[in-house]
């Protein structure tokens, strides 16, 4: 057989067998939206993802994520990569690193409104915090309490930050310590949660903070708290009903 021949029939079978081994190449669908300075990049790797939740995670990115830059931290990435990940165990979430998100497929997927977990991510963004034991506890405190105020306009976020009980401690992270946060910020200081921020981004936090920025120590407001955890928000019902209170400061 002649070489050109040979070369012919490479190609052909070669043809023949593309549309096989594209189907088991991995799932790579990439949506890129620029805003201004900002920019996002979404990889896709689920081929039956509802891409209604793309959209909405482009959405939340565009309208609120300059707005956590330009709170807590002018320096932050200008440009996020979100891989929604159908190849992580079922316990995976999501999580961030650097200016990177993977957020599983599985848990956004099934729960169609929790696609508002992107914003705690973005915080973490944002908080590009050294690791200390005060940057897990209380840097997710801090995302919660982000997801908590901004994803506010989302009426159908399918989340919530968890009741009071009495069982809990400041230092149990995510949306006990958000809690305490939202509490602390509405009754003893309006920017204490920028002055913890920077404290964990430039690692000068020591636990004397507490007391400079309230004049409490952090035991101190949490029992105060456990006293009358009632949120501002909450505060013309409460008021009805118990007007005796006074915050001890
Ligand atoms: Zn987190």
């Amino acid at each position: 057989m002649e070489n050109a021949q040979k070369i012919i029939i490479v190609v052909i079978v070669f043809y023949l067998i593309k549309p096989c081994l594209t189907q088991n190449k991995s799932y790579n669908d990439i949506h890129t939206y620029n805003c201004g300075d900002y920019n996002i990049t979404i990889i896709n790797n689920e081929r039956t993802f509802n891409t209604a939740i793309i959209q909405r995670l482009i959405n939340l990115y565009s309208s609120l994520y300059p707005k956590l830059v330009d709170r807590f931290n002018r320096n932050a990435p200008k440009s996020v990569t979100v891989r929604l990940d159908p190849t992580r165990k079922s316990s995976f979430i999501a999580v961030a690193y650097g200016n990177t998100i993977n957020i599983s497929t599985k848990t956004i997927r099934y729960q169609y409104r929790y696609y508002d977990i992107l914003l705690h991510e973005l915080m973490h963004v944002v908080q590009d915090y050294p690791a200390t034991p005060e940057a897990k506890w209380l840097g997710e405190g801090i995302a919660d309490y982000a997801r908590y105020t901004y994803a506010k306009g989302n009426a159908d976020t399918d989340w919530s930050l968890p009741d009071y009980s009495p069982t809990q401690q400041y230092n149990d992270s995510y949306g006990v310590t958000a809690r305490f946060l939202v509490w602390l910020e509405n009754r003893y200081n309006s920017t204490i949660i920028e002055e913890l921020d920077v404290s964990l981004r430039t690692n000068t936090y020591t636990p004397a903070i507490w007391l400079n920025l309230t004049g409490n120590t952090v035991d101190q407001l949490w029992t105060n708290y456990s006293k009358y955890p009632i949120l501002i928000t909450d505060l013309s019902s409460a008021l009805k009903m118990d007007t005796s209170y006074v915050v001890d400061r």
